[in-house]
């Protein structure tokens, strides 16, 4: 089965760093702690309506996050499958699962610390989160203070921090100093406390300078002051190295295509492992690239071996901007299975920055690897007709859709004009509505999202993707869409003759 292969995710390329853990709680002090907000005594629930409080867990206490959201209006939602806490407006969303949970205030990725620049992490007792009382409060944008003697929280308004908005002279100051500090791989802290600003006007102004492909590899952390919500200083981290920053941006200015190994490749038993990897990289990424990337995409890829790669048993490999790692482990049980890095590739072509679902994310980076690895290459992999996989996968994000895109490129292609101009097919079409953000759902398991179906509307004539399904299937039945293999379809002409890449082999089933 190819779902064996790597799951998740493509990462949002960079922003900052941000790591909160799930811990399981299973104990912590018994007690219940009131809790008092604007001068009256207030009863939280959780999402069943059960009572709940406060809670001291290591010394620190903590406070219900939905339940205090709610009295202060801030919508909340949970967001399992990326494990993400949302408060407040939702923004473009995450679009990746992360091992840890992360709470997106207001439309950025949340993250604090305590008065020790330790940064604090929400916890999950029985699926309720919980978060420390310096965090809330900054949450909220409240004072809030706890009272031992009185086992008690107090909650209350304050006054609101300072906006950098008003004075634009500042902020362009600042970005320079930042931009110099990431381009002189400068690691130590800058002191930023003249600017006066917040930490969410930082994040949105150090993403938008390091969201190019030369810096995806920057992450940062900042460091609140206490009292006035305002960021002190700024740290940057050169996650992997700085000779290896140095040759992927070289790589890019040269326009040359390039992979780049760290990591524990020592671990790794079969000796031929690396130098296959290497041939699908030279092989199948220029493909992809041409297909669905773009003059921004990173010629560069930093292929990590990972001997402590841990992110559940059926997680093979991870992409995070142009950063692939894998496991080692799966690597020495599977050695033949390097299929899963081509479906990483896909993913660090897409760049789905805006994405919020996965079935289009995951089923497409599949279809990457099979039309543009596995069906050039000699493992050949034959539609079964009658397979109810083939047919309906409900939308999952590891579904059998190989075939379906097979029949989307089959029937709506990408070709090109008499006058050498592109007429882009379905599923370019959708990979640049998703890259532009102009398409940021495809609607989860019901594919009910409007911008994602006036897509499929506009190119096929059906209007939304399962009505395509439909036909995909009446067609299965009669036998009158038949898969005899890739050659003879209208848009090869994207993905051969690139120089130094031979072309596909496309054999038939
Ligand atoms: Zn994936």
């Amino acid at each position: 089965m190819h779902n064996k292969f790597s799951k998740k995710n493509f990462f949002h390329a960079l922003t900052v760093v941000l790591i909160f853990w799930l811990m399981s709680v299973n104990t912590y002090a018994a007690g219940q702690i009131s809790l008092v907000i604007n001068g009256e005594a207030f009863q939280a629930h959780d999402a069943n309506g059960n009572e709940i409080y406060p809670l001291v867990y290591e010394n620190r206490t903590y406070l219900p996050v939905r339940a205090i959201a709610e009295v202060f209006g801030k919508p909340i939602d949970w967001d399992g499958f990326t494990n993400t806490v949302y408060i407040g407006n939702k923004g473009s969303g995450v679009n990746s699962y992360s091992d840890e949970v992360r709470i997106v205030l207001d439309g950025s990725i949340f993250v604090y610390y305590d008065e020790n620049g330790t940064q604090l992490k929400p916890i999950i007792v029985n699926e309720t989160s919980y978060l420390p009382l310096r965090g809330a409060a900054m949450a909220f944008n409240k004072q809030i203070e706890w009272s031992a003697e009185e086992r008690t929280v107090y909650i209350t308004d304050k006054e609101e921090s300072i906006s950098l908005q008003e004075n634009s002279v500042q902020t362009g100051d600042l970005r320079s100093v930042l931009a110099a500090n990431i381009e002189n791989y400068n690691t130590e802290e800058i002191d930023i406390s003249e600017y006066n600003i917040s930490c969410d006007e930082l994040k949105t102004l150090v993403s938008d300078i390091v969201n190019r492909p030369e810096f995806y590899y920057v992450a940062s952390s900042f460091m609140y002051s206490h009292y006035d919500n305002i960021v002190q200083n700024v740290r940057f981290d050169y996650t992997i190295g700085k000779s290896i920053v140095e040759q992927a941006r070289q790589a890019n200015a040269s326009g040359e295509y390039k992979i780049l190994f760290i990591g524990d490749w020592d671990s790794i038993t079969d000796s031929t492992y690396k130098d296959r990897l290497e041939n699908i990289f030279y092989e199948v990424y220029p493909r992809l690239v041409r297909r669905w990337g773009d003059e921004n995409t990173s010629k560069a890829i930093i292929l990590k071996a990972d001997k402590n790669f841990d992110m559940g048993e059926n997680v093979v490999g991870f992409t995070h901007g142009y950063l692939i790692s894998f496991s080692t482990a799966f690597a020495n049980k599977n050695p033949r299975d390097v299929g899963f890095f081509a479906h990483e590739l896909t993913h660090a072509v897409q760049q789905y920055i805006h994405l919020d679902s996965s079935w289009w994310t995951e089923n497409m980076a599949n279809y990457g690897r099979f039309r543009y690895y596995h069906w050039a290459g000699d493992d050949l992999l034959k539609l079964d007709y009658y397979s109810p996989s083939v047919r309906d996968w409900n939308y999952e994000p590891y579904g059998n859709c190989m075939w379906f895109f097979a029949y989307m490129d089959s029937k709506y292609p990408t070709v090109k004009n008499a006058d050498g101009s592109l007429e882009y097919g379905l599923i370019d079409s959708l990979n640049r509505a998703v890259r532009s953000g102009r398409v940021r759902t495809d609607g989860g398991s019901t594919q009910s999202d409007a911008d994602f179906n006036s897509i499929v509307s506009e190119i096929t004539g059906f209007p939304d993707i399962d009505s395509l399904r439909e036909q995909y299937i009446k067609e299965l039945n009669d036998k009158s869409w038949l898969f005899t293999g890739f050659d003879g379809y209208a848009d090869n002409f994207i993905t051969e003759n690139i120089p130094g890449v031979k072309d596909p082999v496309y054999n038939r089933p």
